[in-house]
């Protein structure tokens, strides 16, 4: 019988299972997909926001602001890294101006302090291909960009450390309440559980629904991006967002955690769950929309299109409620549902604790993470120590990308499983450059052949299916190669 099972095992759910890890209690994630951060949390804007769109007194103001208050601290111990470089929501006429000062001060409310008001020539010193035209700007200093699916694995992996099961590859099909407890029916057999919180994201309506709450509705809405080659990587330093018209945050133009340059995303309201398509028209509104904000992006530097869905609902809020004795429903999640992650943790233990959940601090907590190695964040001296000890840190696998064989291994054995490309991808960056994975991918089969002892027709490229290889086409003559 576990204590608490959370189902989901995105930037929410990984967070909350890294916050009850402190805590003397039996706990396990169940996630559907074969990693961790498959869900949205793999493709957002991965900004930690400032937190002056809230509405004042809603959870989604004050869960965001407690949010970005505690990522630099999270990041000094799980070492995932962030990048706190600031954010502008740019104005270009005196109607933008007016909407910057109500944010200004909708920020102020919301209790955040690193707000200010600044004009055309302090944003064009700081950015200088924003466009001239540009008239005024409300600047954040405390915003900044984190990878979201390696800041989702650092939970994980530290939770995992500390003791919590990920059930990957686990889908949960149904629930029955029970005297005093709960029983999932997954895809691989029955968990029994005191506590479930529904991390689903998307599905998390879905999930309600099993447990008999049937009051929640979720509306995926899209946004599509564009990612930019690392060579333009530095067209922009801090996050830039144009004055929201319509209650969407507008197009952004950021660096990424890892240099590139991408822009994105627009908002439209889809009917399926898993439609990830990019469009034409979708992305022909981010290009052209980016553009009014920094005219000089060179568009034949792009290198990927991707979709994220954001579980949106009719509602403007958060949903975290106890909808039941023991089922704690975490519903309508959407953005700014990154930032707000380590804060939602916290109202969900309190919850629990509230619901009778006993917690008793363990003494041997681990609080801290050690981070991947990145030869790129080294001194030439630190890597030419490492290639001494291990020459594998001197084999270069990812060309675009300049990964090392070292580097790869690294990512392969840590407290959550890597079974596919986009694990690797998600973690070591290998295959994320120019090229796509085109020259390095089977290399990093081989590896993957070698190191976890994967048959190379078991490898996928993401979800469970998705083979790269079928089988043999030919056998040398007298060998088995
Ligand atoms: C376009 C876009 C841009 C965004 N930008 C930002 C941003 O810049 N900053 C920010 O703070 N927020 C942003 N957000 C919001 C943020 O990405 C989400 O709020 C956050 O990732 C939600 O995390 P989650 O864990 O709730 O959901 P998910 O990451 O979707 O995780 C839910 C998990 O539940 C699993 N699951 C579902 N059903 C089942 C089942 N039956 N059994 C087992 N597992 C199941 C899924 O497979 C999934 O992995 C953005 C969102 C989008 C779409």
């Amino acid at each position: 019988m576990y204590d608490v099972s959370i189902i989901g095992a995105g930037a929410v759910g990984c967070a909350i299972a890294r916050e009850l890890s402190k805590y003397d209690l039996k706990v396990n994630v169940i996630e559907k997909y074969n990693d961790v951060s498959n869900g949205t949390s793999k493709a957002n804007s991965g900004i930690v926001h400032g937190g002056y769109d809230g509405k004042p007194g809603t959870l989604k103001a004050r869960l965001c602001v407690q949010g970005n208050h505690m990522f630099k601290e999270l990041d000094h111990e799980l070492r995932f890294g962030f990048n706190k470089c600031g954010s502008f929501v740019l104005g270009f006429d005196e109607e933008d101006h007016k909407e910057i000062e109500r944010l200004y001060h909708n920020g102020i409310s919301n209790g955040m302090d690193n707000l200010s008001i600044v004009d055309r020539e302090y944003i064009l010193k700081k950015e200088p291909n924003v466009n001239p035209l540009v008239h005024s700007a409300l600047y954040c200093s405390g915003a900044g960009v984190i990878s979201p699916f390696e800041y989702t694995v650092a939970l994980a992996e530290n939770a995992g450390d500390n003791g919590v099961e990920f059930f990957l590859e686990t889908e949960v099909l149904s629930i029955d309440k029970q005297d005093g407890f709960y029983t999932l029916n997954t895809s691989k057999g029955k968990i029994d559980t005191k506590y479930v919180v529904n991390s689903a994201g998307l599905f998390a309506d879905e999930i309600a629904k099993m447990a008999g709450v049937d009051k929640f509705k979720i509306i995926p809405r899209k946004g599509e991006y564009q990612l930019f080659d690392k060579e333009i990587g530095n067209t922009v330093h801090s996050v830039l967002f144009q004055t929201p018209r319509g209650g969407s945050k507008g197009i952004l133009v950021t660096p990424t955690f890892h240099e590139n340059l991408m822009i994105g995303p627009n908002a439209q309201f889809v009917d399926d769950k898993e439609d990830l398509k990019t469009t034409k028209t979708g992305l022909k509104e981010v290009a052209e929309m980016a553009l009014k904000s920094v005219p000089g992006i060179d568009g034949s530097k792009l290198i990927t299109q991707f979709a994220g869905l954001r579980a949106s609902m009719a509602d403007y809020d958060f949903v975290i409620e106890e909808s039941i004795k023991g089922f704690i429903n975490l519903v309508g999640i959407d953005s700014p549902g990154l930032t707000s992650s380590p804060a939602i943790a916290l109202e969900v233990t309190e919850l629990l604790k509230g619901s009778g959940l006993e917690l008793f601090e363990k003494d041997d907590h681990i609080s801290y993470r050690t981070p991947y190695i990145r030869l790129d964040k080294l001194e030439t001296e630190e890597v030419n120590e490492l290639i001494q000890q291990d020459e594998k840190f001197g084999r270069i696998i990812c060309r675009c990308e300049s990964i090392t064989e070292g580097e790869i291994i690294e990512v392969l054995h840590r407290s959550i499983p890597v079974r596919s490309i986009d694990a690797i991808k998600r973690r070591a960056r290998a295959t994320s450059g120019r090229c796509q994975g085109g020259f390095c991918t089977p290399r990093i089969m081989d590896i993957m052949n070698r190191e976890l002892g994967m048959e190379l027709t078991e490898i996928n490229k993401h979800e469970a299916g998705s083979y790269i290889l079928s089988g043999r086409t030919k056998t040398a003559k007298g060998g088995n190669a």
